[in-house]
Formats: structure tokens, C-alpha cells, sequence
């Protein structure tokens, strides 16, 4: 297994005809390149869930996701790297052909249990697995406060006092709510929804951040969601094939496809005063692009 390459990271500025128009800079974190499998955010986002399992002793690491979740691949990939059982408790009846996402977590020795839908949503461990003091559990997508405060490093990796703007996809809001935290009074945090919920994702936001961090500059714009979570158009497809011819950047349909197509139609619709330099978070998950058809993408 790789080790994580925090010296792979790099910001990449994004040159297009429309930037200049618009006087708008764009540059991209791009945390896709630490690792193949525990990209982007879910290593923040694992980290601090990971020395608690430690501290308390536990040796098996418990969680939740759908068959195509980033979120278990990585917590299955970073079991193996650190040495930790894992269990991942997918949602939906065993399929007959399970999806590439969990044939790899099962490469990486996860145990996989499926639980009905009806089960899945109280989120209980299920009976099966019985009692395990030395299991740690961590919620869907890594949502919670030690999430957040892994996200909050992602900033390290750039000088953040370059931007203006910061954009990130948003699922839990787990990684937002740590960008915030490490935002400074002048930035503005944009986070690009990708899930119909009928929850507003501002209460998941709010509810991690602190009475501080309700003073900062953040939003969260939901008319980049394509349909619902994992469901894309044309449009999109297009848009992610012409970014990369641009840019060289491969972004994945689930999240950063939906968040750079925002970005640059933000731009052209006057949403960034001139001036601005806005820092888009490549938050990775290029995986779930494997769930394509082969020839969608150009790469
Ligand atoms: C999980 C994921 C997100 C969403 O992060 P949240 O903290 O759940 O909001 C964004 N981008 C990618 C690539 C992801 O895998």
C-alpha cells in the first residue's frame, strides 16, 4: 500500500479565457494527489478518528457508506496502512455483483455487512457483529466534530492568505465546517451541495461549528446538484471533459466535477467581484468515475 505523499500536494492556477475576462483567478488545492485511494478530504477528515481508536486502544474501526462511498474505500485503505480491522456497514441488500468500490475495500480485508435501508438509516450496529470493546465507530462520510477538525488542516497546504474565495463540494458539510474553522475574516467559504436533502445541509454545517466560527463569511449554494447525489447530465460530462483539456485537472462526477462546473459558472455569472482568487478545494474521489461507462470521459 502507498503511504500518504502530504509532499504530492500541490496548488495548480486553472488559466481560462474566462478568468481573464472576468479579471478572476482560480487555483486548486490539489489534495487528489496524496494518495490513489484515501484521497482528498477523507484522510482530513480520518485523521483525528483514528489517534482517538488509538488512544482508547481499539483495534477495529466500524462505518458506514453506500456501495459506491469514497468514505468507506478510504477508512478500508487507511485500516490496512495503520493496522486496524475493519467493518463497513453498506446500505442496501448484498448486490449479486458487488461495485468496484467495494470489491477494492474487500481487497483491503474490510468486512462488509449489508443492512436494509429501514436498518441502515438508525444507523445501529448491527447484531451480528456483537459485542466488541475494541471496536471504534465512525459515522457516515466521517461526519462529527473530529472530522472537522481534521479538515480544518487541509489549509495547511496552501498559503491560504493568497485567496479570496474558498469553494468545496459539500456532502455531510464535514470538511466545509473545518474550512471554515481555518478561514480567515476576509475569506468567504462557498460550499457547492451535491445532495437533495430535505434537511438543509446548513444545520449538519452548523452544528459543527463554534459560536466563533458563526461570525465568518460562509454559504452554501444549491443549484449545482445535477438531478441528486451521484447523478449527472451531459452537461456535466461535457463540462468535466473540457475542464481537463484545460486544465489537465481530472475531476470525478460525484463531487468536484459538480463543484468546478459551480466555480466557473459562478464566474460568468458576475458571482466573484473583479479581483477575486478563488481557491477550489480538489477533494478527490476519483474512483467513483470507475462507475461510468468507459467511454464517458476523455481520461
Ligand atoms: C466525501 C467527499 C466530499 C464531501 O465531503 P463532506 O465532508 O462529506 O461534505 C467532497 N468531495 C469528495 C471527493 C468526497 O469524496
Amino acid at each position: 500500500m502507498q503511504p500518504l505523499l502530504f509532499e504530492a500536494i500541490t496548488v495548480d492556477e486553472v488559466y481560462l479565457p474566462l478568468l481573464k475576462e472576468k479579471n478572476v483567478r482560480l487555483s486548486v488545492l490539489r489534495l487528489d494527489k496524496m494518495h490513489p485511494i484515501i484521497s482528498g478530504n477523507k484522510w482530513f477528515k480520518l485523521k483525528y478518528h483514528l489517534i482517538k481508536a488509538s488512544d482508547e486502544k481499539k483495534d477495529t474501526i466500524i462505518t458506514f457508506g453506500g456501495a459506491y462511498s469514497n468514505h468507506i474505500i478510504a477508512t478500508a485503505a487507511a485500516g490496512k496502512l495503520f493496522g486496524y480491522k475493519t467493518i463497513g456497514i453498506i446500505r442496501g441488500e448484498r448486490p449479486k455483483a458487488l461495485s468496484h468500490t467495494l470489491l477494492q475495500a474487500m481487497a483491503y480485508e474490510m468486512e462488509l455487512i449489508f443492512v436494509n435501508r429501514e436498518e441502515y438509516r438508525n444507523k445501529e450496529i448491527p447484531a451480528a457483529i456483537g459485542e466488541n470493546d475494541k471496536a471504534y465507530s465512525i459515522n457516515e462520510g466521517g461526519y462529527g466534530p473530529e472530522g472537522a477538525r481534521g479538515a480544518a488542516e487541509i489549509l495547511d497546504y496552501c498559503k491560504k492568505e493568497n485567496y479570496s474565495h474558498i469553494a468545496c463540494a459539500l456532502g455531510t458539510s464535514t470538511m466545509m465546517a473545518g474550512l471554515v474553522k481555518a478561514s480567515l475574516p476576509y475569506h468567504e467559504v462557498i460550499g457547492i451541495s451535491v445532495i437533495k436533502s430535505k434537511i438543509t445541509p446548513g444545520n449538519h454545517l452548523n452544528a459543527l461549528l463554534s459560536s466563533g466560527d458563526h461570525l465568518k463569511k460562509y454559504r452554501i449554494n444549491e443549484t449545482y446538484i445535477f438531478g441528486g447525489y451521484a447523478r449527472q447530465t451531459p452537461e456535466l460530462i461535457h463540462f468535466m471533459n473540457g475542464f481537463y483539456k484545460d486544465s489537465s485537472i481530472r475531476t470525478d462526477f460525484v463531487y468536484t466535477g459538480k463543484l468546478f462546473f459551480a466555480i466557473t459558472d459562478m464566474i460568468k455569472n458576475n458571482e466573484f467581484p473583479g479581483g477575486s482568487h478563488v481557491l477550489g478545494i480538489h477533494s478527490g474521489g476519483l474512483q467513483g468515475n470507475l462507475s461510468l461507462p468507459p467511454v464517458t470521459l476523455i481520461f
